[in-house]
């Protein structure tokens, strides 16, 4: 009895997986057309100062399923992670990226914004990376300055060597560094002070019960006065009350991003959104906007 019980059992386990199996595989097989069907699709969200100037965006990418809809990039990103398919969406990001920030160059906006790029580890680690970001770099002809790569803490657990070697080789070709959900992965302080960054960008979990979570106070209130003793820039990601703002102006953070300023938006929103707060900027009371 207990054997053919196991027998179901298995049956059915391997029925289940079969169907997740094959869900995945439809999915990837999708996602492997996407780029080519231009499925894909860059949304900006704004990045400003202390005084609601735009600095910037990070660019997210979104997926426009033909039935599913939307699907956010926490059901894709992992999933191309797995399969390598996120080599080929991580390089279409970047072109696009790049594309973006020369269409801006050309119509000499009133200030340069700097354009925020999500770099997965496996992207990051492919022999060639360097090449093709300095070859997009070049395609485009753009100031490297204004494009900066966001990695995540999970890079540090591969081979902390080769990753600062390959982030100073980009860092010589003028690129900028953000060190993406700082603090939730594994940060060793060691390594925080050898890598080349510009930025650290404050998770989201911490920024979220500011109002509630005194430990949360604690923490990002340790990890702004770091960054202004390493001289990195420090941005809050996930800003969405006027409470969390001005707690984290308080302890010094210089920039933001999240709702409060904007959600992700496609590029026209976007563009016209800055137009706004450019045009408030020059008003007839010639200071500082607030909402
Ligand atoms: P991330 O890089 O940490 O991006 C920030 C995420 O927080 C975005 O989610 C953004 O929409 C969301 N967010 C921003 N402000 C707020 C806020 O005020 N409240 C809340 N609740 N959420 C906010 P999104 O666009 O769904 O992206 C999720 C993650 O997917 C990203 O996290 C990033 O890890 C990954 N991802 C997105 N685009 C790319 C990409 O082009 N390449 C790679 N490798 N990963 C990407
Ligand atoms: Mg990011
Ligand atoms: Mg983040
Ligand atoms: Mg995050």
């Amino acid at each position: 009895f207990a054997k053919s019980e196991g027998g179901n059992k298995f049956c059915f386990f391997s029925t289940a997986m079969n169907l997740h199996a094959h869900e995945k595989l439809k999915m990837e097989n999708q996602l492997y057309e996407a780029i080519e069907k231009q499925e894909l699709q860059l949304y900006y969200q704004i990045q400003v100062d202390n005084l609601y100037q735009p600095l910037g965006a990070e660019a997210l990418v979104r997926w426009l399923h033909p039935e599913r809809g939307q699907v956010p990039p926490m059901q894709f990103i992992p999933l191309a992670e797995e399969s390598g398919l996120i080599l080929s969406i991580g390089y279409w990001v970047l072109d696009t990226a790049c594309a973006q920030l020369k269409a801006w160059q050309n119509a000499t906006l009133t200030r340069d914004l700097i354009l925020a790029v999500n770099v997965s580890p496996k992207q990051f680690c492919q022999n060639d990376f360097i090449s093709q970001v300095r070859d997009v770099v070049q395609r485009h002809a753009i100031n490297p300055a204004l494009l900066k790569l966001e990695i995540t803490e999970s890079l540090m657990l591969i081979n902390i060597e080769a990753v600062i070697a390959t982030m100073t080789s980009l860092k010589a070709l003028g690129v900028q560094f953000s060190l993406d959900d700082f603090g939730t992965g594994y940060s060793c302080l060691q390594y925080l002070k050898r890598l080349p960054l510009d930025q650290l960008k404050i998770d989201y979990s911490f920024v979220r019960d500011i109002a509630t979570d005194s430990s949360d106070k604690a923490i990002i209130s340790t990890i702004i006065a770091m960054a202004q003793n390493l001289n990195l820039d420090v941005i809050a990601e996930g800003v969405e009350t006027e409470e969390q703002r001005s707690f984290l102006i308080n302890k010094g953070c210089t920039h933001f991003q999240g709702y409060l300023l904007g959600k992700p938006i496609p590029i026209d929103q976007f563009e016209e959104l800055v137009k706004q707060l450019n045009v408030t900027e020059v008003g007839a009371d010639g200071g500082e906007w607030l909402p």
